[in-house]
């Protein structure tokens, strides 16, 4: 498969998880991926490379502007265009609201709602003057439906949507697309904290009666970013499962 041949994508938060995933399948249709994340995502790299394909890592923290800006320079100085980006760099720090520390709340906006704004801005201008680009937001089902214990990471998460549907609107005459993803409840080291109790609660809310893998969030970022997600943009892909519909 080469459909996105000779493209540049850059994944945040490709370490583990879900960004490992996205990073793969997207090599796997022929980009270059550029794997970034706060710690070393040289694992992820390795791993596209003995597949065939081509990947590279940067270590970078998304909410500092400044080391995102040279890292965006840089990649772009390095290959000349970037076509794809898809931030995933995302936390959460679960509690209750009336126990909640500010740091708390504060820390996971900055990462998942603040971090793709400051990571999207420099990109944004690269797509727009190269009049073609994807940008994918990986949201989640919670900043739909909210969750008890998840004032913050909804906040986020319902924050990218709005962020998304408004860039489409700013960048779609430009040749570029926004959209988001928003998974249910998928298996990675963000999930594995999950009792058997809450597993098994879990599933019965489910329309189709299993936790979600990072691959079937991966298919629908490459079906997104890929040609026939050319006429498609301020959408939210929704990839629960059924745990909302
Ligand atoms: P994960 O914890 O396995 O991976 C997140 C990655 O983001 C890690 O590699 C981490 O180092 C990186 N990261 C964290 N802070 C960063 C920062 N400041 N700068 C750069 N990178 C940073 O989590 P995951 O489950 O793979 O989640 C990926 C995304 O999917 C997140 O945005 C998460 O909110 C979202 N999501 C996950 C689920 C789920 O069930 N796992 C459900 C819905 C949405």
């Amino acid at each position: 498969m080469s459909e996105l041949a000779g493209q540049v994508a850059v994944v945040t938060g490709a370490g583990r998880g879900i960004g490992r995933a996205v990073a793969k399948r997207i090599a796997r249709e022929g980009a270059l991926v550029v794997c970034t994340d706060v710690m070393d995502p040289s694992e992820t790299v390795e791993i596209i490379s003995k597949d065939g394909g081509a990947a590279e890592g940067m270590v970078f923290d998304v909410t500092s502007a400044e080391a995102v800006d040279d890292a965006v320079k840089s990649i772009h100085e390095r290959h000349g265009r970037i076509d794809i980006l898809v931030n995933n760099a995302g936390i959460t720090r679960d509690q209750l609201l009336v126990r909640m520390k500010p740091e708390e709340w504060r820390q996971v906006l900055a990462i998942n709602l603040d971090g793709a704004f400051t990571m999207t801005q420099p990109v944004a201008r690269i797509m727009m003057r190269q009049r073609s680009g994807r940008i994918v937001g990986i949201s989640s089902v919670v900043g739909l439906m909210g969750n008890a214990g998840q004032c913050n990471y909804a906040a986020s998460k319902a924050g990218l949507i709005g962020f998304t549907k408004s860039l489409a609107r700013e960048l779609g005459s430009r040749g570029v697309t926004v959209n988001a993803v928003a998974p249910g409840y998928i298996q990675t080291p963000m999930t594995d904290k999950l009792t058997d109790a809450q597993r098994e609660a879990l599933l019965r809310s489910l329309a189709i009666p299993r936790l979600g893998t990072p691959e079937d969030i991966a298919e629908a970022v490459a079906f997104l970013v890929g040609p026939g997600g050319s006429y498609i943009t301020g959408t939210v892909l929704n990839v629960s499962g059924g745990l909302y519909t």
